[in-house]
């Protein structure tokens, strides 16, 4: 949590477009469970929800308020697969762990868009397609072999290469050279979906507590035992799924991811959205450092992206995010912005998800800009492995990113230097 301050949420789009949620109430006294979850974003709330639709009690702590982690304030864009392309996970892991890595990243948009149906959840979901707009010739070289892999290997039909025609015809800016188009891929209000999915794991029973960080976790030989400053949890089993804001609560798990902040801008409702992103479709370009933007249900574009070279937020938000967006639509120069604000995206080595367990903890974090999709299936996959069904589970745990080297202190230099190098990889 202590990476979240400063970032304005309160001057989110989501939070001013939020739908009515009752705030939980603050953990009192010492009580029991099967199941403790630490985290209210959708990592710890599906968690919740599946466990409790398999007959667990459980409580759930979350820190500040339901969703005021990376799940309330993200990009909104679902898209299928693993930060890896599919080039680079056959060439890393090879074709057979690939294709079963893979396969896990489109049944995880399958369980969002699932979850959504199922509890009817008010979140402007849009399966309109992800864009990744190619910013030079040579990503054309790169986005036909991974269209020929997705095929080949993956059996997935759903990408599709983008000429500099039809680029043209979808975004409304000259800077790109073609794409790729993944039908599978669409965008969403990402706090009223984790709002909307807290509310089902409410009503299906779940304890939900707000303003209560846990502070001191222990396995017990019982289970597990949570305190939060003037109450406690014991429960058979505990998920740690505070992502990137989860802090020294588990230096253990902490070491294996990076937190990094990331800044997004609302425009103001705009009447030529159609020469914009005339088909409604999330975007991102394939920059390193991504810009990525798509519309509100409003009209809106919600742009988010840029360069940030430490991880303390810039001074003005709006006007950093806003610079980034004017250089891909010089059109939206003065135009209002009227929200701006920022999160911390938790990004691992590999880029895959690290999944494992410390005794009766069980985690998921480190989606690398890929939680959308990812967190929800995670807390799936995290209560079928309490249930003792782990297959899935234990395939992502297999390949856990390493650690990055030297703790807390050595990551943020080591961030630093990473964030200029690609930047300049970008320029060139
Ligand atoms: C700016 C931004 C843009 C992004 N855009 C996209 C996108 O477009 N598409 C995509 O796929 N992914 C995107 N992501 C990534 C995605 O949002 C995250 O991977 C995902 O939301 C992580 O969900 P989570 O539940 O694991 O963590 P979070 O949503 O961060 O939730 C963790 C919760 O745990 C709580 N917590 C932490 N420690 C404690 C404690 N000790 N006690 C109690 N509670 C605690 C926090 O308060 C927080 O609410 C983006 C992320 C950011 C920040």
């Amino acid at each position: 949590m202590e990476f979240n301050g400063g970032l304005g949420f309160e001057r989110s789009y989501y939070l001013a477009s939020a739908n009515r949620f009752t705030a939980a109430p603050v953990l009192e006294g010492d009580i029991e469970a099967d199941l403790c979850v630490i985290g209210g974003g959708c990592t710890g709330v599906s968690a919740a929800l599946h466990a409790v639709r398999a007959g667990y009690t459980v409580v759930l702590l979350e820190g500040g308020q339901i969703g005021w982690g990376a799940s309330g304030r993200n990009g909104g864009q679902i898209i299928p697969g693993l930060r890896k392309n599919a080039v680079e996970l056959v060439n890393r892991y090879g074709a057979h762990d690939a294709r079963r890595l893979f396969d896990l990243g489109v049944e995880a948009r399958y369980v969002l868009v699932d979850l959504i149906r199922r509890h009817r959840i008010d979140c402007d979901l849009k399966s309109t397609g992800h864009l990744t707009a190619a910013v030079k010739p040579a990503d054309l070289e790169d986005i036909a072999r991974e269209v020929e892999c997705l095929a080949r290997v993956m059996d997935y039909p759903h990408a599709v290469p983008v000429d500099r025609f039809q680029i043209a015809a979808e975004i409304g800016t000259d800077g790109y050279c073609g794409g790729l188009l993944d039908r599978l891929g669409g965008h969403y209000h990402p706090l009223n979906f984790t709002l909307g999915l807290a509310e089902a794991a409410r009503q299906a029973g779940v304890r939900l507590f707000e303003q209560s960080p846990a502070l001191i976790i222990e396995n017990t030989a019982s289970g597990v035992l949570v305190k939060t400053a003037t109450a406690s949890v014991s429960a058979r089993f505990g998920v740690l799924a505070g992502d990137a804001l989860l802090g020294q609560l588990e230096p253990g798990i902490a070491r294996h991811i990076m937190p990094v902040g990331n800044y997004l801008v609302a425009t103001e409702p705009l009447a030529d959205w159609a020469s914009l992103v005339p088909n409604d479709r999330a975007v991102s370009d394939s920059r390193f450092v991504v810009n990525y933007y798509r519309l509100s249900a409003d009209r809106r574009l919600i742009f988010g992206g840029g360069e940030r070279y430490t991880p303390s937020p810039p001074a003005d938000i709006a006007a950093f995010a806003a610079a980034h967006m004017t250089r891909v639509f010089p059109v939206l120069a003065n135009r209002r912005i009227d929200y701006a604000w920022g999160g911390v995206v938790s990004v691992t080595r590999s880029r895959l998800p690290h999944f494992g367990r410390r005794g009766n903890f069980f985690f998921a974090h480190g989606y690398s800009g890929l939680g959308v999709a990812w967190s929800s299936f995670a807390g799936l996959l995290i209560s079928e492995a309490m249930r003792g069904t782990a297959e899935r589970f234990d395939l992502m745990a297999r390949f856990a990113p390493q650690a990055f080297p030297g703790g807390r202190i050595l990551r943020d230099p080591l961030y630093v230097m990473a964030m200029l190098w690609y930047a300049l990889r970008d320029r060139l």
